[in-house]
């Protein structure tokens, strides 16, 4: 690597339903239900600093992968996609540990908000875990960003889903949830859980029962047969205030 050095100063925070790594989906969009506050910061926490960007559907959001920094990186890497067995450059990959710890996400942009000097965004489809901080924002522009028939290469489509149940119990404590914050849970579990977040060494070695948080809540989950073929699926039966 070049031996120049340059500095980068976040611009904001994001306070996000993804509480911890585990869960959040490898790409945006996959979990629509997934909500995030993007706060602007210093300078930049101005409402002149957004003016017009609310016109935009979607955004570009470039941020730091704060939680995985530290743990520097490798030329090459193992995606999950591929079962954490094959490996590839790491620049064909979107792997978090990389010569320099940036990530690029499009997400939706639901509305600007201002409150007491603060000037937020409200994001959905978010991948970002909480405390994530941002780096730059830019529109999406589908005439320029949208490519038709582009190559995806080892992944050429979104990744399979697995059946996700729930309890009686576990989906009216969603309900209570949802009234009382105003944000979705159910459909949020829903899209997590289809997405199968296990790592590959878990899923060889299944567990009785799983956990992973999201807002306050931690959500457990079991592996149940679903038919008489022997068909795995997962059903949520807790969800619980942290
Ligand atoms: N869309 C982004 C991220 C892809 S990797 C990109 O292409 O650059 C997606 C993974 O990033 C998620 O599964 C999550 O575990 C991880 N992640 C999200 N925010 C993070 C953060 N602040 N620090 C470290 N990892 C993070």
């Amino acid at each position: 690597m070049s031996d120049h050095l340059y500095t980068l100063q976040p611009v904001g925070i994001i306070r996000s339903c993804y509480q911890e790594k585990f869960g959040i989906p490898r790409q945006p969009g996959l979990a629509t239900s997934a909500r995030a506050k993007l706060e602007l910061s210093g300078a930049c926490n101005c409402p002149e600093a957004v003016a017009g960007l609310d016109a935009f559907s979607h955004i570009w959001v470039q941020f730091l992968f704060h939680e995985t920094q530290g743990a520097g990186w490798r030329p090459t890497v193992r995606p999950p996609r591929l079962g954490g067995e094959k490996r590839m450059g790491v620049f064909a990959t979107r792997a978090t540990h990389r010569p320099n710890p940036l990530g690029l996400s499009l997400v939706k942009l639901e509305k600007i908000c201002q409150k007491n000097g603060q000037v937020w965004l409200e994001l959905s489809g978010i991948d970002l875990l909480d405390n994530t901080p941002v780096v730059d924002i830019k529109p999406y522009l589908p005439w320029a960003d949208a490519i038709d028939n582009a190559r995806a290469g080892f992944a050429p489509e979104a990744p399979d889903n697995t059946p996700v149940c729930f309890t009686e119990q576990a989906r009216e404590e969603c309900k209570r949830f949802e009234l009382s914050s105003g944000h979705p849970l159910e459909s949020l579990i829903q899209e997590v859980l289809t997405q199968d977040p296990r790592p590959a060494y878990l899923k060889k070695r299944p567990r009785k029962e799983y956990g992973v948080l999201l807002w306050d809540y931690n959500i457990r989950w079991r592996i149940i047969e679903i038919n008489e073929a022997g068909d795995t699926g997962f059903e949520v039966f807790s969800i619980e205030a942290v």
